[in-house]
């Protein structure tokens, strides 16, 4: 055998000759495969290098069939393998093979076949090479080629082939000549840049740039890669040269380019450049439209740099809070089923302070600094919950605000600054509806301790005007005051003169005597009561919102007139809706009003001698919700010419008026959240006067003065 071959079989017991050892060396040395094996395909010899690429020691393989060792499928059936080789002695091809650890190899095989002298076939001679790595990079190349063909082709960004090889030539001709400084040459010779982009060729493009450069026609654009560089643009593409020069692989930058039907575009240009100088004849160029990024980015830089610029400079003290924690109590509550979480906060006290203290200032602007008191901004890092001591409520409805979905909360609070001092302050709270920014909210301060404290004063004011016309009132119902008091006092009189008399008679007559004593006691309640209104309208008291009833307040009203109405001749008509909703005010200064305006209606009866006097007050349930109220008489009516400044401060018609009682109406029914105005009765002449006041919503200050009042 080894005579035949100069390769050992390695059939174990096999003793060899030494020099056959060396012969065998020599085989197992060179870097293919080796491998004998018959036309029944067993083996007969097989090599180290084979040893190391199958895992199969010769021992293993020798004597049995190739296929045992190597489980392989070949390019072709073995059948025609062995045809082939027998036709012309030879065969070329690939197989993938299995190892004995399992791994595939991809092995390239030649098969040569021996024969004897008389031309019978022996053997077969395999000499093989591990192609797998080859093959796998091969398939790695095809992989990358397909993919950067197909990018190439269909990406929206534009790809150009560009010869640039004229421009190396010139590029390097300058530098021969000895220009040294190469950026500094084209960052001063923008003619010679601009002569370099004229030398480049575009020798191919995908569809990208025809749509996003071209102007329809194909062939232009080829010709034409420098007209999509404007002069603004120059320097870019003298770095990308500068770039090339200084052995740079690629180079990128944003820069502006032109279509040749004139559209500006802000690209991202991209170029890759051959390892080799002198391979300048294809250079890959990519270039993206970044217009519609870039604006949105300018955009939104721009608008970003807007809210900060407010944010810090506005003369509004504003704060950014961030409040995970709210969140996370938020979502806790939701999922318990909680739907109001004012009345939910307000039975679970300790939850709110959990609010409180979830709720952590992130930035704080100027303003909030000085309107705070405080040395910087340092001095808000922590939690929002010092700053809700006085207003607690507040913060609750703030919060309840949040939890049910309002954009924002604004209220009036009391709130401690840092030296101690409670500021009034007007604050608003914007809540962020951006998804994923929940956790955020703007809130804004603005201080109004000095209209807080101008309209405590305004309010103390008004009471006072309003006590004074009260009391002028009074003066000009003396007359009947006297008359009212001095009817039970004669009635207490008359009784206890008869009284005595009953009593001195035998025997004296007590049932007598206790009937006028229960009469007297009865007059005495009603002169206490003429003096309990008249003290009330004569009171100096802070108003107060109490829940009364309109109809009520009429009643005692015109109690209080029953005299005047006497004396004047005029019949009372009470039209009062039952079931009226009550209303947030002030007895007294509603009260105030009926009694103004009801006197109004008297004296402009009388001054009139009008034959028929009849005043007539109505209540009735507004269609909005609130109450109406009507003071009717059937005078002689406004005036036309007056109609406009009845409310008017010291507007009067009257010899002895001072021209506040409509307007001090008019203060009070405006404090109360309604509205007054002056008109005409339906049927007839008289005057009416009609006001609006709504259910619930009283404010606690007077809104403002009576106009050009005192
Ligand atoms: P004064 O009663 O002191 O004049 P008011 O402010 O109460 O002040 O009234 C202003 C003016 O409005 C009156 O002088 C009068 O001209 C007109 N006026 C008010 N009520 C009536 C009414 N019921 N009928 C006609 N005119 C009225």
């Amino acid at each position: 055998m080894s005579d035949r071959l100069s390769l050992s079989s390695a059939i174990p017991g096999d003793k060899l000759p030494s020099d056959a050892s060396r012969r065998v060396d020599v085989v197992d040395l060179v870097e293919e495969s080796v491998a004998v094996f018959g036309l029944d395909m067993r083996v007969t010899a097989w090599n180290a290098e084979a040893e190391r690429l199958y895992g199969w020691k010769r021992e293993d393989v020798i004597g049995g069939v190739i296929q045992a060792a190597v489980r392989c499928s070949p390019s072709q059936p073995l059948k025609v393998i062995l045809e082939k080789i027998n036709q012309v002695g030879i065969w070329r091809g690939e197989f993938v093979r299995r190892t004995k650890s399992g791994a595939t190899v991809v092995v390239k095989a030649k098969w040569s076949l021996r024969r004897d002298l008389a031309g019978g076939p022996i053997d077969i001679v395999e000499t093989s090479r591990d192609i797998t790595d080859v093959r796998r990079t091969e398939e790695a190349l095809e992989r990358v080629q397909h993919q950067y063909q197909s990018l190439f082709k269909s990406s929206v960004a534009s790809f150009f082939e560009l010869d640039f090889s004229e421009a190396a030539q010139s590029v390097r001709e300058l530098l021969d000549s000895g220009a040294v400084d190469f950026r500094a040459f084209l960052q001063n010779n923008s003619g010679y840049v601009r002569g370099l982009l004229e030398m480049i060729r575009i020798t191919g493009c995908n569809d990208q740039s025809f749509l996003t450069f071209g102007d329809g026609n194909r062939e232009t654009l080829l010709r034409s890669f420098d007209r999509l560089w404007p002069d603004e643009s120059l320097g870019v593409f003298a770095e990308s040269l500068v770039a090339v020069f200084e052995k740079k692989d690629h180079y990128s930058s944003e820069v502006v380019l032109l279509s040749l039907a004139g559209q500006r575009y802000d690209t991202l240009y991209a170029v890759s450049y051959p390892p080799q100088l002198l391979e300048l004849t294809r250079v890959l160029v990519g270039v993206v439209d970044v217009t519609q990024a870039k604006r949105a980015t300018t955009a939104r830089e721009r608008s970003e740099r807007r809210y900060r610029d407010l944010f810090h400079f506005l003369p509004v003290a504003l704060l950014q809070l961030e409040g995970q924690e709210v969140v996370d109590i938020f979502d806790e509550a939701r999922s318990q089923g909680v739907t109001d979480f004012s009345d939910h906060l307000k039975t679970h006290p300790e939850l709110l302070d959990r609010v409180l203290n979830g709720l952590k200032i992130v930035e704080v602007n100027d303003r909030t600094v000085s309107m705070l008191r405080a040395q910087s901004a340092d001095e808000f890092k922590g939690s929002v919950a010092r700053y809700w001591t006085e207003s607690r409520d507040m913060f609750r409805e703030a919060a309840a605000a949040r939890y049910s979905g309002k954009p924002g909360y604004e209220a009036l609070v009391k709130m401690p600054a840092h030296d101690g001092t409670i500021l009034d302050a007007l604050f608003f709270s914007v809540f962020s509806p951006i998804p994923g920014e929940q956790n955020l909210s703007l809130v804004g301060l603005i201080d109004v301790s000095d209209r807080v404290r101008a309209q405590d004063m305004l309010a103390r004011v008004q009471a006072e005007i309003a006590h004074a016309a009260r009391v002028s009132v009074l003066g000009e119902l003396t007359a009947s005051i006297a008359h009212e008091v001095s009817q039970p006092l004669t009635a207490i009189g008359t009784n206890t003169e008869a009284s005595l008399l009953w009593l001195e008679h035998s025997p004296p007559d007590i049932g007598e005597v206790r009937e006028l004593a229960a009469r007297t006691a009865t007059e005495v309640q009603r002169a206490a009561d003429i003096i309990d209104r008249v003290r009330l309208m004569a009171s100096r008291t802070v108003p107060e919102q109490r829940s009364v009833s309109v109809n009520l307040i009429v009643e005692e009203a015109v109690l209080f007139l029953r005299h005047e109405l006497q004396r004047n001749e005029v019949t009372v008509s009470l039209d009062l809706a039952s079931e009226l909703p009550q209303i947030l005010g002030d007895r007294v200064q509603l009260q105030q009003v009926v009694v103004n305006l009801a006197i109004n209606g008297i004296q402009a009866m009388a001054l009139d001698n009008s034959p028929t006097r009849i005043l007539t007050v109505r209540t009735a349930a507004a269609l909005d919700g609130g109450i109406l109220l009507e003071v009717e008489d059937t005078g002689p009516g406004i005036d036309v010419n007056d109609a406009g400044r009845l409310f008017e401060s010291f507007f009067t018609t009257k010899a002895t008026g001072m021209g506040i009682g409509l307007p001090i109406c008019r203060t009070i029914i405006e404090a109360h959240g309604g509205q007054i105005s002056a008109g005409s009765q339906t049927n007839g002449s008289g005057a009416r006067f009609t006001i609006r006041l709504p259910t619930q919503s009283c404010r606690s200050q007077p809104p403002a003065s009576p106009s050009g009042g005192p």
